[in-house]
């Protein structure tokens, strides 16, 4: 038996890193997901190879800062299934700026995808959870939300993940929603590579940080997403899960 037998779930920023890792758990834990992004060839090639390993997944193109994008998302759940149970808010970027030299095409950029974007997948995910009976919204927010790590419009962005995470669980506890967000430390995606002058010193950088010793994997955070949208979670919600090998604890 899966963990997510019967379920419907929605996943944004599902075509590589840490999204695409839920996408595959999801499938094998017995979800039938919908994932999107803007790579349309990679999320192409991932519905491919979930479908021959048996899994259901179907790959939508999903701009998270576009709302009609969400609004053919979510339908694409209702057509195929009629209910949504699980949205799993992603997508991310990072653009490494000082707050001096942030151009504010950049701030506005990253607080789109970001912040706004975990604005729209919730809002359009909510009608349709609570005409399901209920459901589980996973924001994937960062330690860069609960401390200063060098990339001031992706720090402020998550912050704000962060506390709209509460505002959700609180407002939507009535619909029987729950809502809760998750922070990673330092994960192997390209993302952690993206954006340094020199790549390979700023890992041992981050290395260096964690007590650990290691750079998280997308599994690590994958199954912390996948209790939280699970069953097993029923009574959490409005919580902040840290999976970062204990960076932030020092
Ligand atoms: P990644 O770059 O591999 O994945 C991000 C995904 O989001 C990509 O598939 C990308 O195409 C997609 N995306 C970007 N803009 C989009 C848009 N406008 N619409 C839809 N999709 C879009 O990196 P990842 O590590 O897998 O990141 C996943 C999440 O984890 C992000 O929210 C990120 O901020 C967060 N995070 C990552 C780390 C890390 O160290 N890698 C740490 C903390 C938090």
């Amino acid at each position: 038996m899966g963990r997510l037998d019967g379920k419907v779930a929605l996943i944004s920023g599902g075509a590589r890193g840490q999204g695409g890792a839920e996408v595959r758990l999801f499938t094998r834990e017995g979800a039938r997901v919908i994932f999107g992004d803007v790579l349309d060839d990679q999320g192409r090639e991932l519905e491919a190879e979930v479908r021959a390993a048996g899994g259901d997944a179907r790959y939508v193109h999903l701009d998270v800062t576009n709302e009609s994008d969400w609004e053919e998302a979510v339908g694409t759940a209702v057509q195929l299934y009629d209910r949504l149970d699980i949205l799993v808010n992603n997508a991310g970027i990072v653009r490494r700026y000082s707050i001096e030299e942030t151009p504010r095409e950049v701030w506005d950029e990253v607080m789109a995808v970001n912040s706004t974007g975990v604005f729209l997948g919730t809002k359009h995910a909510i009608p349709v959870m609570r005409r399901s009976g209920g459901g589980s919204i996973v924001n994937i927010s960062s330690i860069s939300g609960m401390i200063a790590i060098g990339a001031p419009a992706y720090n402020a962005s998550k912050g704000a993940v962060r506390v709209f995470t509460k505002v959700t669980a609180v407002e939507h506890a009535k619909d029987n929603i729950r809502c809760n967000s998750i922070h990673p430390g330092p994960i192997d995606t390209p993302m952690i590579r993206e954006g340094h002058a020199d790549p390979e010193a700023a890992e041992q950088q981050r290395l260096s940080l964690v007590p650990l010793g290691r750079l998280g994997t997308v599994e690590d955070i994958a199954y912390g997403v996948l209790y939280l949208a699970s069953d097993e979670a029923a009574f959490v919600t409005g919580s902040e899960l840290v999976i970062d090998g204990g960076f932030i604890a020092q």
